[in-house]
C-alpha cells in the first residue's frame, strides 16, 4: 500500500492528512495557523508521527492560501509572497517542507487544488474547463483546463475582478476597494449590512444583492472561459437558495447571448461542490498523487 501526504494550508488552520492509494483517510489533524515557525514545526511533527506509525508517505501535496510563487524556475518557487496575513509574507513554505521530508512535492493554490479534486472526483469529472470558486472570508477561484491547473504568468486572482458595483453602498478590499471580493465576501457582507452574513435571514435584501454580484462573476467566467462547470463553494455559498438566485440573475445578465448545446441548462453548469468541505484537502491529495506518478 502507498501513502500520500496532503496539506491544506489556510489562513486560520492547516489541515494535514495521510491518504492511502484508494483515497481512504488514514490520519488527519487540524493545526491552528499561528506563526510560520510554530505552525510548520507542528506540521512536521504530525507527519513524522505518521511515518513512525507505519505510514511512510511517498509524496506530498500542498494546497495553500496565497499569493504563491508557482514558477519552478524562480528562486522563490513555493514561497507565500505578499499575503495580507500577518507574519506570512515571503515564507518559504515549500522549501521548508521539502527540507523536512525527502519526498517529491507539489504545491498549488488552495482553489486550483480544489478545482483539481472536483475535476477528478467531484462535480466536474473529466470536464474542461472546470472552475472552482470559493466565497467565504475571501473570494478565490481555481481553473483546471484539460486536467491541468491554470497558472499563467503568476496564477489567476479571479476574486479581485472588477464588476459593476453601483448598487453597493460600501466596499472593503484593501487593494481595490470595490472589486468582487471587496463587495461580496463574507466580511464584505458584514461591512455592508453591519451584521455577520450567517445571521442575515433569507428574505433580507442582502441575498438578492449578493446573488446579483456573484451572477456578474458567473457571466464573466462563462464568457471568458466557456466553462463547462462553475462550482460554487465556501461558507457564504452554504446559504440555502443562494445558488438558484445566482443562476437566475446570470441567465438575465447573459440575455440569451450564449447559445448552449441542446439539453444543457445554466443550472447544469453553475453548481454546488461535489466534495463539500473536503475539496481543498482532497485537492492536496490530488497534487500528491500527481507528483508520485512521475
Ligand atoms: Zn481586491
Amino acid at each position: 500500500m502507498k501513502y500520500y501526504a496532503a496539506i491544506e494550508a489556510g489562513g486560520t488552520k492547516f489541515v494535514c492528512a495521510v491518504f492511502d492509494e484508494h483515497r481512504n483517510l488514514v490520519a488527519k489533524q487540524r493545526i491552528p495557523t499561528t506563526s510560520p515557525t510554530e505552525t510548520l514545526a507542528e506540521v512536521v511533527r504530525f507527519f513524522n508521527a505518521q511515518i513512525k506509525k507505519g505510514f511512510p508517505v511517498c509524496s506530498m501535496g500542498i494546497a495553500s492560501f496565497g499569493p504563491l510563487d508557482l514558477n519552478p524556475e524562480s528562486p522563490t518557487f513555493g514561497y507565500i509572497t505578499n499575503t495580507p496575513k500577518k507574519g506570512w509574507s515571503n515564507i518559504a513554505l515549500l522549501p521548508q517542507l521539502q527540507a523536512a521530508f525527502s519526498v517529491p512535492t507539489q504545491i498549488d493554490t488552495d482553489v486550483n487544488a480544489a478545482a483539481l479534486a472536483e475535476y477528478k472526483w467531484g462535480a466536474g469529472q473529466q470536464l474542461s474547463p472546470v472552475i472552482y470558486v470559493t466565497v467565504g472570508t475571501g473570494i478565490g477561484a481555481g481553473v483546471v483546463i484539460n486536467g491541468q491547473p491554470l497558472h499563467g504568468l503568476v496564477h489567476p486572482e479571479i476574486g479581485h475582478m472588477k464588476i459593476n458595483t453601483a448598487d453597493v453602498p460600501a466596499a472593503c478590499c484593501p487593494f481595490h476597494g470595490s472589486c468582487l471580493e471587496g463587495v461580496a465576501s463574507g466580511p464584505a457582507m458584514q461591512h455592508i449590512w453591519q451584521v455577520s452574513a450567517e445571521t442575515l435571514p433569507s428574505e433580507h435584501a442582502a441575498w438578492e444583492l449578493e446573488a446579483k454580484l456573484l451572477a456578474q462573476l458567473c457571466h464573466n467566467l462563462m464568457l471568458s472561459f466557456s466553462a463547462r462547470k462553475i462550482i460554487l463553494g465556501g461558507g457564504v455559498m452554504a446559504h440555502e437558495g443562494l445558488i438558484s438566485k445566482i443562476i437566475h440573475f446570470t441567465q438575465i445578465s447573459l440575455a440569451g447571448y450564449l447559445t448552449l448545446p441542446p439539453q444543457v441548462q445554466l443550472s447544469d453548469i453553475i453548481v454546488a461542490t461535489g466534495l463539500g468541505e473536503n475539496s481543498g484537502l482532497l485537492g492536496a491529495f490530488a497534487l500528491s498523487l500527481s507528483k508520485s506518478a512521475h
